[in-house]
């Protein structure tokens, strides 16, 4: 039995997951495992009835399930709460206490949407690789930090342990996907740190042996992710170099609507798409649930080792795309524009 925790939150939030949950229902049909789902109050949906974004008790759920999948949260309404109460403060602490020292972010590129990327066709087409982003150290939280008149300072600092667990995670995923290339990302060539975290990389390197590891320095790396994002197979890479290049490398796919994403820990794991509660279209039936639908399909290929439910639900939104579906997003001018639920049924279908 598989225990999921669904937070749909605010805005597209509850369309999007309402979708997803579907599909994870369709494909424990098809291959016979029993799951449970406990929905639960999250972000302003939360704050309107219990006055805070995030409760104990969803708290205790996320930590007592198998997996969570979130929406998004956040909109208008709560925009001007005290900074502490904003829903940004609850996704930070949902993060923090679940122990989330692991962002990954694919860069996957659906051959029937090639025309909207940013990209030339022959540049993007095939691209298909997995951004693992550290996620609780590094500058972002390093101390001493602090500015002043005259001087500004931030901290960046790695710990062993923190550069041991997120590098042995990206080399097992890259077990998973037949021994993938890793590529680690850093600018050891001016940042001690980065020297040191090059050294430990190296160091768990010496349990995977039969994977190829490159290095590479973060300013060449966002040249090669635009000017050739097929030769990467799994990155791994600090905090804050990870927080940007996850951006390009996803944004080389085309839309917001299309991105999934997963927070994993050495105990739980959250599966979020990358967009936020779009205000604008909520409620409207607009909204393109593939990036929630590719969470529950990382959520197999990541908590529960089965990739084969994975490629399922990856072969099911690539089929549909190749029939021509396209929510608002995705649709390229004059082409038919399919809802939410459209779009989720076509999926279905082929599942
Ligand atoms: P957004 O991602 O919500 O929307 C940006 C644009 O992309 C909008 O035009 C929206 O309509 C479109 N879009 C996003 N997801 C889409 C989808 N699935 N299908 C079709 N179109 C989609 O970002 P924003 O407008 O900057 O933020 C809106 C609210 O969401 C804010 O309150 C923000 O704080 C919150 N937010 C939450 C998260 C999260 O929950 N993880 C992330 C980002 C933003």
């Amino acid at each position: 039995m598989l225990k999921i925790v669904s937070i749909p939150g605010d805005g597209i939030g509850p369309e999007v997951v309402k979708g997803a949950l579907e599909v994870l229902n369709a494909v424990s049909k098809t291959h016979g495992f029993e799951v449970e789902v406990e929905e639960h109050l999250f972000g302003g949906a939360s704050y309107d009835v219990h006055g805070s974004m995030l409760t104990d008790e969803t708290l205790e759920a996320c930590r007592n399930c198998d997996a969570v999948l979130l929406g998004a949260v956040g909109g208008p309404k709560w925009e001007n709460l005290p900074h502490d109460k904003k829903p940004e403060a609850a996704l930070l602490k949902i993060r923090k206490e679940l122990g989330l020292f692991a962002n990954l972010r694919p860069a996957k590129v659906y051959d029937a949407l090639v025309a909207s990327s940013s990209l030339r066709p022959e540049v993007v087409r095939g691209t298909d690789f997995m951004v693992f982003r550290e996620l609780t150290g590094g500058i972002y939280f390093g101390q001493p930090r602090g500015y002043d008149e005259n001087r500004g300072w931030n901290t960046m600092v790695y710990e062993r342990y923190e550069v041991e667990r997120i590098a042995r995670l990206a080399f097992e995923f890259a077990q998973k996907r037949g021994n993938a290339k890793v590529t680690s990302i850093d600018k050891a060539n001016v940042l001690e740190v980065s020297q040191f975290w090059r050294n430990i990389v190296h160091e768990v390197h010496k349990d995977f042996q039969e994977i190829e590891l490159v290095d590479m320095y973060v300013d060449n790396a966002a040249m090669q992710v635009v000017r050739n994002p097929k030769q990467f197979e799994v990155i791994v890479t600090s905090n804050l170099f990870g927080d940007i290049l996850s951006d390009i490398s996803g944004m080389i796919t085309g839309s917001l609507g299309m991105l999934p994403s997963a927070s994993i820990g050495s105990e739980h794991a959250l599966y979020e798409p990358i967009h936020g509660s779009a205000p604008d279209i909520a409620g409207q039936n607009k909204a393109n649930p593939i990036a929630t639908i590719a969470s529950v399909a990382m959520m197999f290929e990541n908590s529960f080792n089965m990739p084969e439910v994975a490629g399922e639900i990856y072969a099911a939104i690539e089929g549909t795309l190749a029939d021509g579906v396209r929510t608002g997003d995705i649709a390229a001018p004059g082409e038919a524009i399919s809802s939410t639920t459209e779009m989720t049924a076509a999926i279905l279908a082929r599942i």
